[in-house]
């Protein structure tokens, strides 16, 4: 089992020849409404390759709330404890789409926010058996250091996506058994440091035990106490690289559960990255067990 305390977000996207100016109004086209957040992305990455997925999270008493709660059960993720939240709006991701295809994003978390250490602790029930926790940034501090205590004390490993990157106490950093940057996040957590090695040795000396740093086309990168091993990534014809670390995070921890060696999870993460860039959107790029298991066999 995989426990996943994470974000919930509606993505509403709409085209526009250009972004907009401020004070101006543009006129856009082919507005559409994804189910979206990196929690939910990652919970529904790890079910599609037969995991049994258990989120934990908030939206709103809403439509999007209802939406976002079919579209993770549809997918086989129990959304049991992902509570409804009075009084904040479910959380959105309004994107706009230029003629390049470069996006702008505001994300609103609401409900995302209120996530707190009593909703991790009233699913305390969760942990017990539980193989991997998978968190990201998407929701607060103070959750996901209780969801971390916890997992400590039933013997669940951590895996910490850092997304989106903001500084994180030594005290959380010590306690993950698995950092799960890609560069940029890595360069934000090392203060800046762009040079690889040196950000990573920043980090290892603030106590991270293992950090895997996802690296694009080049594939990913494992830093134990012991060595660091590159992996390369699976050669793909690229359409759209959203949800390509949401893939490999998702894998990866599908991996690690079933007890398969950590680098043997790495490629498992690297296949389903590669798999989900070459098809278009977040949700629905995300491959199924099958295909993973086909482009890991050549
Ligand atoms: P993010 O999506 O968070 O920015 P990356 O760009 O590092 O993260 O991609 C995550 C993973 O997806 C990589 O480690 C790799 O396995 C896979 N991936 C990303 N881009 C490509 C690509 N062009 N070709 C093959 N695999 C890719």
């Amino acid at each position: 089992t995989i426990i996943v305390v994470g974000s919930l977000n509606m993505d509403l996207v709409v085209r526009a020849p250009r972004h907009p100016q401020p004070g101006e109004t543009l006129i856009g086209s082919d507005f559409q409404i994804f189910p979206g957040g990196k929690g939910a992305n990652q919970a529904v990455a790890a079910a599609r390759l037969g995991a049994r997925v258990r989120m934990i999270g908030r939206v709103g008493v809403d439509a999007f709330g209802d939406a976002l709660l079919d579209a993770a059960q549809y997918d086989g993720v129990d959304t049991g404890y992902v509570q409804r939240d009075p009084d904040a709006a479910t959380g959105v991701a309004l994107i706009t789409l230029d003629a390049h295809g470069q996006n702008t994003i505001v994300v609103a978390l609401g409900a995302n926010m209120r996530v707190s250490e009593a909703d991790v602790q009233r699913a305390e029930a969760l942990f017990q058996g539980a193989d991997v926790l998978l968190m990201q940034l998407e929701c607060p501090l103070d959750a996901v250091m209780a969801a971390t205590e916890l997992a400590h004390r039933y013997g669940v490993q951590v895996v910490l996506n850092p997304a989106p990157a903001r500084p994180l106490p030594v005290a959380l950093l010590s306690q993950i058994d698995y950092l799960l940057p890609n560069q940029l996040e890595l360069q934000a957590l090392a203060e800046g440091e762009t040079d690889l090695t040196a950000a990573i040795e920043r980090l290892q000396r603030q106590g991270v035990r293992n950090l895997l740093v996802t690296l694009g086309s080049e594939g990913a990168l494992l830093a134990t106490a012991e060595q660091t091993t590159t992996v390369p990534a699976f050669q793909v014809p690229v359409v759209d690289t959203v949800a390509a670390g949401d893939a490999f995070a998702g894998a990866f921890c599908v991996a690690l559960a079933e007890g398969k060696p950590p680098l043997e999870a790495v490629r498992w993460g690297n296949a389903a990255g590669a798999l989900a860039v070459t098809r278009a959107g977040a949700q629905p790029s995300l491959p199924s067990r099958m295909e993973v298991m086909r482009l890991l066999e050549v």
